[in-house]
């Protein structure tokens, strides 16, 4: 399997390269030049996440010497915690959770930093130069990264995320480490620090003391293990009663969603495809007008979400190129702070249900579906535990949430961060004089 860049299909690399270069050398994203067929049985047998892991990342990974032998060992080490799709019972219409935050950092982002960082160390084995791993984040991305990467001797990370503007708890989550990982609070917003990571990457000085790698979201070598749960749970709720389950995915940067229709483009079972989004209206109005119009992105409650302007979208539209066909592929729905707020207070009250501000926006359409008449087997995709958005859930549902066990661990560790000017000399000046 090769991939090749949405914008000049001429350049083609193996899974491994796709992943260590992160974006093609034209600014393109990495895609499959093709899609496998699969059909239901080709898993029969298979119930464990890391086997329908291999099973169905396999494909994507033939001919590359450095991933293909290793594949198994990759999904074992990277899968290595629960997925529960859960039934509501009191839901008001078949409807289930996909729980998607009981790795580390307790969202899911973790699939996709574990599994990166399991196939980075067997790519880079025997590599003379330490890599350097630069990540600028909004909140969930750079403690998943920091958690897959810490105490492996074979890389640094560097973190950068804008001071006051993640939660309390993300902040804990980005900062607890040390070791190999150094964390930056800039003063800045995050459109800063992903300058500061671009302008990094550019940069010939730092360029001559480091070898720098990004782990953001448009790493293909993220999506591939994000498909994984689509399977799972669409081949779970299959194997119960013989139907294709639709799902609702909040989104931001469409990393997650691409993964769910890459999935069904592959031939696993799952039926309609419903984004949810918040405030920020990009994708909403694409899919109603045609018009592509990225712009600034507005603060929102379910802030992992404030994305202006969704990069997977290139992906989608390679996948789609006609529109009428894209549009008939995914539905869209946005939810703004007020029904974040009330979807989060009437759904633990009706429905015993606790959701992040993430996961609301997913409620509150599955809601808005209902009155409209839809029917079928729902799934909510629940992205993040309720408990790192405390300051946010708890005012709703009138009570604490319970911590999980390894959040409560990272929560009691020491703070180790140093604050940053949101400028390129700054950051070089960390990277040169640790
Ligand atoms: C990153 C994130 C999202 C958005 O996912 P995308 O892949 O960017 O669309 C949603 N919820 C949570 C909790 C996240 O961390």
């Amino acid at each position: 399997m090769q991939y090749l860049s949405t914008r000049s299909p001429q350049h083609r690399v193996l899974l491994g390269e796709a992943i260590a270069q992160g974006i093609a050398p034209d600014g393109g994203l990495f895609v499959p030049e093709s899609f496998p067929h699969f059909v239901p049985h080709q898993f029969d047998g298979l119930t464990a996440l890391p086997d329908i892991a291999e099973r169905l990342i396999a494909p994507f990974a033939a001919g590359d010497p450095m991933i293909a032998g290793e594949l198994k060992s990759i999904c074992k080490a990277a899968f290595d915690f629960p997925v529960p799709i859960a039934p509501v019972s009191d839901a008001p219409a078949p409807m289930w959770v996909l729980e998607l935050f009981h790795g580390p950092t307790s969202a899911f982002k973790d699939f996709g930093a574990r599994f990166l960082a399991e196939t980075l160390e067997r790519i880079r084995r025997g590599a003379p130069r330490k890599l350097t791993i630069l990540v600028a984040t909004s909140g969930d991305t750079g403690g998943a990264v920091a958690a897959a990467f810490h105490n492996r001797p074979w890389v640094d990370v560097v973190v950068l995320y804008p001071k006051g503007l993640v939660s309390e708890r993300q902040a804990q989550q980005l900062a607890c480490w040390g070791g190999n990982v150094r964390t930056f609070a800039v003063h800045g917003t995050f459109d800063d620090c992903q300058r500061m990571v671009k302008e990094a990457f550019l940069d010939p000085a730092i360029a001559e003391t480091h070898q720098l790698s990004s782990a953001n979201s448009i790493n293909v070598g993220r999506l591939l293990p994000q498909m994984v749960y689509y399977a799972y749970a669409g081949l779970e709720l299959w194997r119960q009663n013989g139907r294709r389950a639709n799902f609702i995915i909040p989104a931001g940067n469409l990393g997650n969603s691409l993964a769910c229709i890459w999935a069904r483009h592959a031939g696993l079972p799952i039926g309609e495809i419903v984004l949810a989004t918040n405030a920020n209206q990009t994708v909403t109005e694409y899919l109603r007008t045609g018009e592509w119009e990225p712009r600034p992105s507005v603060p929102t409650l379910a802030s992992a979400m404030d994305v202006g302007n969704p990069s997977n979208m290139e992906r989608l539209r390679a996948l789609h190129p006609d529109f009428e066909e894209l549009q008939s592929q995914i539905g869209a729905s946005s939810v703004d702070d007020i029904e974040i707020r009330s979807t989060i207070r009437r759904d633990s009250h009706e429905l015993g249900q606790v959701w992040c501000p993430h996961t609301a926006t997913s409620a509150k359409v599955f809601r808005r579906l209902l009155a409209r008449g839809v029917r079928g087997d729902w799934v909510i995709v629940s992205t993040a535990h309720p408990a790192k958005f405390n300051d946010i859930v708890e005012p709703q549902i009138g009570r604490k949430v319970e911590i999980p066990e390894s959040l409560a661990r990272l929560l009691s560790l020491p703070r180790q961060e140093k604050e940053l000017e949101p400028t390129l000399q700054a950051l070089r000046a960390q990277l040169q004089n640790p």
